[in-house]
């Protein structure tokens, strides 16, 4: 029996769906230790084992893959894209002062949340 959905679609907008990129996509990611709760930049991987470096230095430690839970960057952050979605709505639209509120949003948004 052949599916019919259109590709891509899976579980779409589920805020709770685990991300799991592939082993070399984890490379520069900032993760949580998920034994710790230590937040760390994945610097390379032994096997099973991940390198990780505390955001401000430090010692680098180590986390097995299946402790490691990816953050989302500003690429799939879903306020990101929320508001950039509606600011290039609101240029197509021609609402120029929806588009620098927009902006000006999305500035204070990365600012707090992704800096
Ligand atoms: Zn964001």
């Amino acid at each position: 029996m052949h599916s019919t959905t259109s590709g891509g679609a899976i579980s779409a907008g589920t805020p709770e769906q685990v991300v799991t990129p592939p082993i070399e996509g984890l490379i520069g990611r900032v993760v949580v230790d998920t034994t710790c709760k230590r937040v760390g930049r994945v610097m390379g991987n032994e096997g099973p084992k991940y390198q990780l470096r505390p955001l401000r230095g430090g010692r680098e430690w180590e986390v097995s893959l299946r402790n490691i839970e990816v953050l989302p960057t500003r690429a799939d952050c879903p306020q990101c894209v929320g508001i950039k979605t509606a600011r290039s709505r609101a240029n197509d639209e021609g609402r120029t002062n929806d588009v620098s509120f927009l902006t000006a949003a999305l500035g204070r948004h990365q600012r707090s949340a992704h800096s």
